[in-house]
């Protein structure tokens, strides 16, 4: 294991450090802002109203000249860090013989070589499939269909606090009514929500969390659908936008366990937990869970559109030919950037370095934690961190805090995001590639901002 974060090869172009030369955003970003504000739909939310001109590894440069640190890697997506020279190389590489033909239409290798890759990768050695796609919500959309041509079941079962995308399935399985949900429905049919083993916020306490959760999951399923009825249940091994929330140790082999026994499709939506992140290469490996169907995305194309279902050979295979596809599922330029992406994370090391990132870093967030009473709680698994905010004294959650623990992030460079279904979780997203010294300076901006806010409020 990787314990030191040294610095790995990259183009070498912007060096590896945070560099202000104006406030944050600068005057030609505020500018650039403006004009947006004329071209540009408003439903589009902007975390830091900064426009980049480049980035590597771990520092985004923004047009005002400022070297921004970066812990959001776009959502999760550059976890090989910004524009990898070897990704880049892949891509213009393919652009350059062609950049489409649509694999529905004539073939090429790419699709089945990233197909092989996921097979490889992903929980388990039973016989795999994958189908390629572009988005994660188009992911997450096809494993429910696959699910459904599979067992004959309509009914798709969820979590409070989940996140599957924006699309009108993906929106309704979705638990946040502001901002995903309010003014778009009527929502998709037959999705079901249960509860998620959110250790922190159990009312029995995080000792009964694992037991009662999927005690109220199984109720759900006997007594108000059917078992018969449900086709997949679906969950996030690690809960991403609702929180950043590790499921209670023992609540996902429990609903696995519980989905074998009714022959109903367990789905793992890895698409911001893959390839890494959370220091292995699937979360699921954390708590041995073998999915029967597995969505990926984000990091998978290194900044690139593409996102795969990936499962066992006779569900994958319940769909008849023409029944699966998308006029750009499996883009060839996007499959070159996912090869070469996969490469780096396999020879670099980085799922090693992400389980790094977390021994560095979660002690001294816990460490926080114990210190301010604004903070609830640290956590987090490798290199997808946070720490929930919280009125002191209380667990009530305080959205107010986090965003003012982000500004000050933000005003002085380091770029962080905040989640969760009340708002008020702080998360760390780090590209996997961020040298220690870089993850420090971070850190140190972000504890200083945390101890600034307990002072404000004392
Ligand atoms: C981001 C995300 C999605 C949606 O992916 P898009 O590419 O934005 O459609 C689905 N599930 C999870 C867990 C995610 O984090």
């Amino acid at each position: 294991m990787t314990d030191t974060l040294t610095s790995l090869p990259g183009s070498g172009e912007v060096a590896q450090r945070r560099l202000l030369q104006t406030p944050v955003p600068g005057p030609r970003s505020t500018e650039l802002h403006a004009a947006r504000g004329h071209e540009v739909a408003r439903g589009f939310g902007t975390t830091l109203p900064v426009f980049v001109e480049r980035a590597e590894g771990a520092i985004l440069v923004d047009v005002d000249g400022n070297q921004l640190i970066d812990l959001a890697s776009g959502i999760a997506v550059t976890s090989v860090g910004a524009s990898h020279p070897r990704v880049a190389a892949a891509v213009a590489e393919q652009a350059a013989r062609f950049t489409h033909t649509c694999f529905m239409v004539t073939e090429y290798e790419g699709f089945v070589d990233v197909a092989r890759a996921l097979n490889r990768l992903t929980p388990g050695d039973h016989e795999k499939r994958t189908a390629l796609y572009t988005t994660g919500a188009e992911a997450v959309e096809n494993a429910v269909k696959i699910a459904r041509a599979a067992t004959g079941r309509p009914a798709v079962v969820v979590l409070d606090h989940a996140y599957h995308g924006r699309t009108l399935m993906t929106m309704s399985m979705t638990a946040k009514h502001l901002p995903y949900k309010a003014g778009f429905g009527p929502f998709a049919p037959e999705v079901h929500r249960a509860p998620s083993a959110y250790p922190y916020r159990w009312p029995g306490g995080p000792e009964r969390c694992a037991e009662e959760a999927l005690a109220r999951l199984e109720e759900l399923v006997m007594t108000q659908i059917g078992a018969e009825n449900v086709a997949a249940i679906v969950a996030e091994p690690v809960q991403g936008e609702g929180g950043f929330i590790v499921p209670a140790p023992g609540f996902l082999p429990g609903v696995a366990r519980f989905a074998r026994e009714h022959g109903i499709v367990f789905v793992a939506d890895e698409i911001q937990t893959g390839f890494g992140r959370t220091g292995a290469m699937f979360a699921s490996e954390h708590e041995g869970l073998v999915p029967d169907l597995v969505t990926s995305a984000k990091a998978l194309g290194a900044g690139l559109p593409l996102s795969a279902v990936t499962g066992r050979a006779e569900l994958m295979g319940a769909v008849d030919p023409g029944g699966l596809g998308g006029t750009y599922a499996g883009n060839p330029v996007a499959c070159a950037a996912a090869l070469a992406a996969i490469a780096v994370i396999e020879e670099e090391g980085l799922v090693d370095r992400a389980r790094a990132i977390g021994a560095r870093a979660l002690p001294r967030l816990q460490r926080l934690a114990e210190d301010s009473p604004a903070v609830g709680e640290a956590r987090g698994r490798g290199a997808m961190l946070a720490l929930e905010l919280v009125r002191p004294g209380t667990t009530e959650p305080d959205p107010a805090a986090a965003r003012a623990v982000a500004a000050h992030c933000h005003a002085e460079g380091v770029l962080v995001l905040v989640c969760g279904t009340f708002g008020n979780v702080i998360r760390l997203l780090p590209p996997l590639v961020i040298e220690a010294e870089l993850l420090d300076d971070a850190l140190d901006v972000l504890e200083h901002g945390v101890r600034e806010l307990a002072w404000s409020t004392s």
